[in-house]
C-alpha cells in the first residue's frame, strides 16, 4: 500500500492536531508577542475602511491556534476602532477539536468552519499566521525527461510515474531544472485561494496572510517535521509531528489574480511589522514596565522582525477585492 504523501500529509496532521498541543513543540508570532496580534487587527480595521466600511462584515481567521492573535487583535480593534468593532462578525476556520475547545473559551459568539465553503458568502476581511504551511503538499521529481510523483510506501518515499500533467507547467518552463530536482505543489492551498479570491471579486473584502517560504517559486524539499520540539523525520508515524512546507507565495498570487483578486506583496514580515509600528507600540508597552519585563518585550519584537529570525523568510501577502487601494504596510 503507498500513499500520495499529500493525503499523507493531510492524515498526519489531523491526528497531529488532534492529539497533541502544538505549542508546546513550537512558537508562532502571536505567541511571541501580542503587538502581532494588535497590529494585524489594526491592519484589517484600516483595510475595513478602505473598503468602504461594509456593515455587517466578517472577520475571518483561518487556523486560529489558540486564539491568540485574535484575542489581540478584538481588544486593539474594540479600543481604536470601535465602528468595526461593532460591524464585524467573527467566523473561524479551524478543523482541530482540540483547538476549537480552547478557542471557544476565548472568543465567545464566534462561528466555526472546517473550511472556507460554509462561511457566508458576504463582505470579508481574513486574517491567516501559519495557515498555509500547514496544508498538504505532493513533491514532484525531476526524472530524465519527465516527472515522477513522491508517495509513501512501507520503506520510506517511492517514486510513481507522474500523470498530473495540469500542475506541471509553472516549472516546466524553467529549463535549468536537474536530474532529481524536486518541486511542491500545494493544491489545497492554492484551492484555498482560489475560492477566497473569488468572493473578494465578488464582494468587498481582503485578506492578510502570513507565512514562511521564498519570495518567488524555488525547487528543493521543504518538507520539515517537529515532534517534541525538536526537528523529526517527516514520515515518522502520522499524528506524531507537526508537518509543514514552504510556501510557494507566487503560485497563490497566480491562483488569486486568475480567480479576480489584487494582490499586495509580498514583502519580508519584518519591514511589513516595522511599517505598522511594531517597535512604536512595543516602547508604548514597555514603558512603565520593571527593566527585565521590558527588555523582554523589545526582545520578542526584533525575534519577529530581524532578518536573520523571523523577519525574513516569514512573508506578508495581502489579497484585495479590484477596487480597493494598496493596504497598509505594501506600499510600494
Ligand atoms: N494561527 C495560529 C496557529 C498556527 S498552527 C498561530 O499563529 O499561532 C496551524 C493552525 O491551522 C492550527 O490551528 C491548525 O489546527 C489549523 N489547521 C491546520 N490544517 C487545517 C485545515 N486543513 N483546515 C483548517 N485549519 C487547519
Amino acid at each position: 500500500m503507498i500513499e500520495r504523501l499529500d493525503r499523507f500529509m493531510a492524515r498526519a496532521n489531523a491526528g497531529y492536531y488532534a492529539t497533541h498541543d502544538p505549542f508546546k513543540d513550537f512558537t508562532t508570532a502571536p505567541e511571541i508577542s501580542q503587538a502581532f496580534g494588535e497590529i494585524l487587527g489594526l491592519w484589517a480595521a484600516v483595510t475595513w475602511q478602505l473598503l468602504g466600511q461594509p456593515d455587517p462584515v466578517l472577520l475571518v481567521e483561518a487556523g486560529p491556534g489558540r486564539a491568540t492573535l485574535m484575542a489581540d487583535a478584538l481588544r486593539a480593534i474594540a479600543r481604536v476602532a470601535p465602528a468595526f468593532h461593532a460591524a464585524l462578525r467573527l467566523h473561524l476556520i479551524e478543523t482541530s477539536p482540540r483547538l476549537r475547545a480552547i478557542q471557544v473559551e476565548r472568543l465567545p459568539g464566534a462561528s466555526w468552519h472546517d473550511s472556507l465553503a460554509t462561511v457566508p458568502d458576504a463582505p470579508v476581511l481574513l486574517l491567516a499566521n501559519e495557515f498555509l504551511d500547514a496544508l498538504p503538499i505532493r513533491q514532484l521529481v525531476r526524472r530524465g525527461e519527465g516527472w515522477m510523483e513522491r508517495y509513501i510506501g512501507e520503506a520510506g518515499f517511492v517514486e510513481v510515474g507522474c500523470t498530473a500533467s495540469s500542475i506541471l507547467p509553472r516549472f516546466a518552463r524553467e529549463g535549468e531544472l536537474k536530474e532529481g530536482a524536486i518541486v511542491e505543489i500545494s493544491e489545497a492551498a492554492q484551492q484555498f485561494a482560489g475560492d477566497l479570491a473569488g468572493r473578494l471579486a465578488a464582494h468587498s473584502g481582503a485578506a492578510l496572510f502570513l507565512d514562511y517560504g521564498p519570495e518567488h517559486s524555488a525547487c528543493g524539499d521543504s518538507l520539515q517535521a517537529v515532534r517534541d520540539g525538536r526537528p523529526a523525520e517527516p514520515l515518522s508515524p502520522p499524528g506524531s509531528a507537526d508537518l509543514t512546507a514552504h510556501v510557494d507565495f507566487a503560485a497563490i498570487a497566480e491562483v488569486a489574480r486568475q480567480a479576480g483578486a489584487a494582490v499586495h506583496g509580498p514583502v519580508p514580515q519584518g519591514l511589513f511589522l516595522a511599517r505598522l509600528g511594531l517597535f512604536q507600540r512595543t516602547d508604548r508597552l514597555a514603558r512603565n514596565q520593571l527593566p527585565a519585563r521590558a527588555s523582554a518585550l523589545i526582545e520578542s519584537a526584533r525575534r519577529l522582525a530581524e532578518p536573520d529570525r523571523m523577519g525574513r523568510l516569514f512573508k506578508a501577502m495581502a489579497l484585495a477585492s479590484p477596487g480597493c487601494s494598496i493596504p497598509p504596510g505594501f506600499e510600494p
